[in-house]
């Protein structure tokens, strides 16, 4: 009976300092992470899962950051995973998708596995390109253009803000010039309009600015972005300039 009680002692002793151990780690870790929700919206052509990570508060204003749509255009998804490892967000209903196509990324690449520009694959204004703006065989034939749709279509954002680089600058030629204007001063960028040299065809902002309410605009860094640049400062602008805050 004594040996039982004594063996029971230690193993509490071991629970007990596993829980010191280890609770500190676990509270940090929760302290600075916004991610309320993570959800798989889709996988792309060479079965990469495309996650989008849900920050802020459900019911308030929904608004969707895109980046590395094209693969070659990595910096700004600093941005959204530094909103989403950093304290939690209020006042609006936040998701980032920080890599769009992962595929491209992995292989250092504009367009997906398939070759196919994914910001020419849209079905509105959709015509056959080829070369660097390959639009795909039709609309919305690739797996990663059908996920971002219907992701879309489901959180219905009141704003899309898509990242690019290296173009420097906020579209302003969009649904909400005013709005493009007041985001190019937060950011520090020139308020510009980037017309695709004529019309843009197939893109995601042409798509939901003419199916949806909302509004969707690209911003473009320049090719190297500075670190602190992406990984504070704009994440603060964003807050910022959104009517939104951080904290615990
Ligand atoms: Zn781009």
């Amino acid at each position: 009976m004594r040996q039982r009680s004594a063996v029971w002692a230690l193993a509490l002793a071991v629970t007990l300092s596993l829980l010191t151990a280890t609770t500190p780690a676990v509270s940090q870790s929760l302290a600075h992470d916004a991610v309320i929700q993570r959800k798989v919206i889709g996988h792309s052509v060479k079965k990469r899962p495309i996650v989008a990570l849900r920050l802020g508060e459900p019911g308030k204003r929904v608004i969707v950051m895109f980046a590395a749509m094209h693969g070659n255009e990595t910096a700004p998804s600093k941005i959204l995973h530094s909103l989403a490892d950093g304290p939690p967000v209020h006042g609006i209903d936040l998701w980032v998708v920080p890599t769009y196509n992962p595929d491209g990324v992995a292989r250092h690449t504009r367009q997906n596995a398939r070759g196919v520009d994914l910001n020419r694959n849209f079905p509105y204004r959709w015509v056959k390109l080829r070369g660097t703006y390959n639009s795909g065989r039709k609309p919305a034939s690739e797996p990663e253009t059908r996920a971002v749709m219907r992701f879309l279509r489901k959180v219905r954002p009141s704003q899309i803000i898509s990242f690019h680089q290296p173009l420097y600058g906020v579209d302003t030629d969009t649904k909400r010039p005013a709005f493009a204007r007041r985001l190019a001063r937060a950011l520090h960028l020139p308020a510009t309009s980037f017309d695709c040299g004529g019309v843009c065809h197939g893109t995601m902002t042409g798509w939901y600015n003419h199916r949806f309410k909302g509004s969707a605009l690209t911003v473009e860094y320049n090719a190297h972005p500075a670190r602190a640049r992406m990984r504070q400062r704009a994440p603060k602008q964003l807050i910022r300039v959104l009517g939104a805050s951080r904290g615990r």
